[in-house]
């Protein structure tokens, strides 16, 4: 697949596939998604959020994501997250006060969480992909 010429092209076309399917994955009208390139961190994209106000924060490495396909694929899967964020925030809060509680430390359990809900987002998306492709 063809890469991106230049950053303004790639621009057009983060901004086109992030409303595309923030629309296709309903995600809440309400909430304030910004979404900004970002190339300091080894990663494809990545996503931020104050789950108390509800904004989101969704980064996009320029030179990681060269084609159309990677972009999309980025892009949706942090919308997935989004999507997931109602449960992974009460997923984390529970972990964080039952080891509060029991005075033991939660990071074993909520990087357990994070690894599968990076299997979920990653399944999701490739279904949501492969779903798209027979419109
Ligand atoms: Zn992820």
């Amino acid at each position: 697949m063809e890469k991106y010429q230049n950053i303004v092209q790639f621009r057009q076309e983060m901004r086109k596939f992030f409303n595309e399917y923030r629309k296709k994955l309903h995600i809440n009208p309400a909430w304030r998604i910004t979404l900004d390139i970002r190339r300091s961190r080894n990663t494809w994209a990545e996503v931020e959020w104050d789950y108390s106000t509800h904004k989101f924060w969704v980064y996009i490495n320029d030179k990681k994501n060269a084609t159309p396909k990677e972009l999309k694929d980025s892009i949706v899967h942090e919308l997935i997250h989004i999507t997931l964020m109602s449960y992974t925030h009460l997923a984390e809060e529970i972990t964080q006060k039952l080891y509060a509680y029991k005075g033991a430390d939660p990071k074993p359990l909520l990087k357990l969480l994070n690894q599968r809900e990076e299997m979920i987002v990653t399944k999701i998306t490739s279904i949501i992909l492969g779903l798209d492709r027979h419109d």
